[in-house]
């Protein structure tokens, strides 16, 4: 492209042509999230912030042009996570944080994860739940003061009393807080719409629910279902009315059903998905996102002694190992699938550790890999912008040192990361 520079001289005006410098990427291997083969030898054009070209071989420079060779690595769109948790992250003992840190601690925090995020691939992620840092976060990175992905967030978490996400849960009954939506736990239809509205409010991009207990909450139950499905769509038809989807955390078989048919996007976990569950989640077009690397993070820690709350430990050892064969029997029976690992239940940056337990329960690398690209975007309806490699979309762009398509354990060694244009890593 070329910039037409105009100007004055004198009484004449002079016209004149200068080249903006391109970047020239050679890729030996690329995989583009749209084809369901790689291509090789080809030349990303990148422009400021966005793809301008797709060329076939390596593109020669001209004197004004930037080449970056990527000749022996395999390069695809930058990777989303739709379940992280920025604010957080897991250590023993770890529950005593959240009474102790205050709020500019956890920035500090989260600033630090969101760089580690990014430079193991991930130039997107969605957060789900927090305390309203990752509102704050997000805003910093696209202000450019912090670095990191490109955060879609729910805000807060929506809970129900002494639910997944209350965050008084195990505290002395004189902490404890009342049913409020500010704090997001809401009981009966009227606060769940007011709860939805105060997230719009707070700058929150998408909607999390916790449809079921969970495993790391101070509460017996990781499965009862805790919201009713009346309740779940008061908060999706809401949800609605501010183009936001809903992300409903369920671990149980019945609360992954009142979800489902209260019109959630997407289930988080789904650990006790049954036949029924399966087939609404397919007339419902419903998206399982897996978590399986926190499941067996979590059934990892509660072997080691004090690592978790006494009540948190046979929810971990039960749960935990189970996500994984679920997750292969929806993909098998046809169920959607979107990348998400839970990250912050586990360390962050390990994120690509669920590529290949996606692929062990059956999916093919190709697929999983779009399950981290292009499925997102059109789950938070950034398609148009991201989530493929293809002209007129933002040079969000990694390589990873192997060939994932046949070693899937490549995506845990991504050596280059583009995120709009900038390169972060090389
Ligand atoms: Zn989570």
């Amino acid at each position: 492209m070329k910039k037409y520079l105009s100007f004055a001289l004198g009484f004449c005006l002079v016209t004149t042509t200068i080249s903006a410098q391109k970047t020239l990427i050679h890729c030996g291997t690329l995989i583009d999230a749209v084809k369901n083969e790689a291509q090789s030898q080809m030349t990303i054009v990148v422009e400021g912030k966005k793809i301008t070209a797709i060329q076939k071989g390596y593109a020669t420079p001209t004197t004004n042009d930037k080449v970056v060779d990527l000749k022996s690595k395999t390069i695809m769109p930058g990777l989303t996570d739709m379940h992280v948790h920025l604010e957080q992250e897991t250590s023993k003992g770890g529950e005593i944080k959240r009474y102790q840190l205050s709020q500019a601690d956890i920035a500090f925090d989260a600033a630090k994860y969101a760089k580690t995020t990014l430079l193991a691939g991930f130039t997107g992620v969605r957060d789900l739940g927090g305390s309203g840092v990752n509102i704050a976060l997000r805003n910093a990175i696209n202000k450019g003061t912090v670095i990191g992905p490109r955060i879609f967030t729910s805000g807060r978490t929506i809970a129900t009393t002494g639910g997944h996400g209350d965050p008084s849960n195990g505290l002395a009954d004189k902490y404890t807080l009342d049913s409020h939506y500010l704090s997001g736990v809401v009981n009966g239809v009227d606060e769940c719409r007011q709860a939805v509205r105060q997230r719009y409010k707070e700058g929150s991009d998408c909607i999390k629910i916790t449809a079921t207990g969970g495993v790391l909450s101070i509460a017996k139950s990781g499965k009862a279902p805790q919201f009713t499905e009346e309740e779940i769509r008061a908060i999706v038809e809401t949800a609605k009315d501010y183009g936001y989807h809903v992300a409903a955390h369920a671990h149980g078989t019945e609360g992954i059903k009142r979800a489902v048919k209260g019109g959630v996007t997407t289930i988080e976990h789904g650990t006790f998905l049954d036949d029924e569950g399966i087939e609404l989640m397919k007339k419902n077009g419903t998206y399982l996102v897996p978590t399986i690397l926190a499941g067996k993070t979590v059934a990892d820690s509660a072997k080691v002694p004090g690592y978790y709350h006494p009540l948190v430990v046979p929810k971990a050892l039960e749960t935990g190992p189970l996500i994984q064969a679920t997750f292969g029997k929806a993909y098998k029976a046809g169920v959607k699938i979107a990348f998400g690992t839970d990250s912050g239940v586990s360390i962050h940056g390990y994120n690509a550790y669920e590529f290949q337990y996606m692929v062990e329960a059956g999916m093919p690398a190709m697929e999983v890999i779009k399950s981290a690209t292009i499925v997102p975007a059109e789950i938070m309806g950034t398609q148009k912008e991201s989530g493929s490699i293809e002209i007129g979309k933002l040079a969000d762009i990694i390589a990873t040192d192997g060939n994932p398509l046949q070693d899937i354990t490549a995506m845990r060694k991504v050596s280059f990361v583009m995120k709009d244009g900038v390169i972060y890593k090389q």
